[in-house]
């Protein structure tokens, strides 16, 4: 069943065989690449579903054991609004937010869990920081399979919620070294596993037929582990044997976020290690990854095809976020965002020409990380008090949200506040009342107290708003 599959390191070039549960090489540590049988020509096979088109280009299973929740497909948007801006002649948007659960990891979770059925496990476990775990809760729910996700507790909120919500038991644990009992029908997916790696060629393969067959210029991808980066070029190196596209360079540009750029760092140093990072500060908790087991591998192929890696600030992401959803409508999250922002960072740096025609991959949705789509709605609308509600915040009323106008205004006192309500608002309440809202705002951290000053001969307490109470009004 697994006996043409091999499984290769891409640091040393040691080889294995297929094991589910072999993830790194046990000689230098380096992430391991699938090995499958060369083949000399391929056409996707239009009337399958989802990855399962290109099944001649990975690991052969059996049609059985084929699971697919429609991944892939996705559509390959010509931007106007973002290549005018950055003045290149063509950009395309690779839009896999459109996936069964918003990420391109639902690809990866079609072939892993299929592998897993046809090797007749029973369970899957996965050590995910999000998208992952999320993705293969679903497909795990789809092929009849038992799921758990270990989590770490800085997750997306909405990533958890889909954990749940497909039934997957989830664990939080402090570290991803910790291990819970796995017994021998278990198979363990981790973010930089050999197969869900694989799958991710299938992206680079439908852009190369969306583009009637031709490849762009250039094609920038987010990098936590390298994974994504690893992949497209060895998809690369397939399409171009296989079509005999001989004079074709598409270049590969890499981006990680400023606070943990490990691979980023070793290229600029122009390193051929990727040195491990000790205290990552990006709360992109995605690409929070300190080791990356295929940085090595990306490094060289960005290197290879003549490509570049560049860091970004956090709010370089949230502007390019801002400018997907706003001018393209596309609603992507932090980490999927980075790729137009590390295409601005280029063009402004004159790295990417102007007649380039470039891909941004835009990984995932931005529906799932809720706290950052509550502060940019905070932020872009004047609907705070309602956004607060919704979000499982106070119920404002009409006397506590006039309180809180009143403050934004500048500090004030009790009696002030008091006065104001009746003068400016119309409401009639008495003063001890107010000082009750007063008393419930601090406590639900709107509002605090900055000390008291003496006004005509008496003693005041002032009260000012805190961040929170400055977000809503
Ligand atoms: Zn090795």
């Amino acid at each position: 069943m697994t006996n043409n599959i091999l499984l290769k390191c891409t640091g040393c070039g040691a080889g294995y065989n297929f094991d589910i549960n072999r993830k790194l090489c046990s000689k230098c540590g380096n992430g391991l690449t699938i090995e499958i049988k060369q083949i000399n020509d391929f056409e996707p096979q239009q009337d399958a579903t989802g990855i399962w088109k290109y099944t001649a280009i990975l690991p052969s299973l059996d049609g059985e054991f084929r699971i697919s929740l429609g991944e892939g497909n996705t559509t390959l948007h010509v931007s106007k609004k973002i290549k005018d801006e950055t003045r290149i002649s063509r950009l395309w948007l690779k839009d896999e937010t459109v996936e069964p659960t918003g990420s391109y990891l639902d690809r990866s979770s079609a072939l892993f869990a299929s592998m897993a059925l046809q090797l007749r496990c029973r369970n899957l476990v996965t050590y995910s920081t999000g998208n992952l775990g999320a993705s293969l809760s679903a497909y795990s729910s789809k092929a009849g399979l038992m799921m758990k996700v270990c989590i770490k507790p800085g997750i997306d909120l909405g990533k958890l919620y889909q954990m749940i919500a497909y039934g997957a038991e989830v664990r939080v644990v402090q570290s991803f070294k910790e291990k819970p009992g796995e017994t021998g029908d278990t198979a363990v997916a981790t973010e930089y596993d050999p197969l869900i790696n694989e799958a991710k060629k299938t992206i680079m393969w439908e852009i190369f037929y969306q583009l009637n067959r031709t490849l762009p210029d250039y094609i920038i991808l987010p990098m936590g582990e390298g994974g994504l980066v690893y992949s497209t070029f060895k998809a690369l190196n397939e399409l171009k044997k296989l079509n005999r596209l001989t004079g074709c360079k598409t270049k590969i540009i890499g981006v990680q976020p400023d606070g943990c750029a490990p691979i980023v760092e070793a290229f600029q140093k122009g390193l051929d290690i990727v040195e491990p990072l000790n205290s990552p500060r990006t709360k992109i908790f995605d690409l929070n990854v300190t080791k990356p087991r295929f940085g090595n591998a990306a490094l060289k192929a960005i290197r290879e095809t003549g490509g570049s890696a560049i860091a970004i600030s956090e709010s370089e992401v949230l502007d390019a976020m801002n400018m997907l959803a706003e001018g393209e409508g596309v609603l992507a999250e932090p980490a999927a965002s980075l790729t137009i922002a590390g295409l601005i960072k280029l063009r402004n740096m004159e790295e990417i020409k102007e007649g380039s025609n470039v891909v941004c991959v835009i990984t995932g949705s931005g529906l799932k990380d809720s706290r950052l789509m509550r502060e940019i709605a905070l932020r872009r609308s004047n609907l705070g008090t309602l956004i607060e509600e919704l979000s499982g915040g106070m119920l404002l009323g009409d006397t506590k949200a006039a309180i809180l106008k009143s403050l934004s205004e500048k500090e004030k006192y009790g009696y002030q506040i008091w006065k104001e309500l009746r003068e400016k608002h119309s409401i009639n309440v008495k003063i001890p009342t107010v000082y009750q809202h007063l008393s419930k705002l601090t406590k639900e951290g709107y509002v605090e107290k900055i000390g008291s000053k003496m006004v005509l001969g008496r003693k005041r307490e002032f009260y000012t708003l805190t961040d929170k109470g400055r977000a809503i009004t």
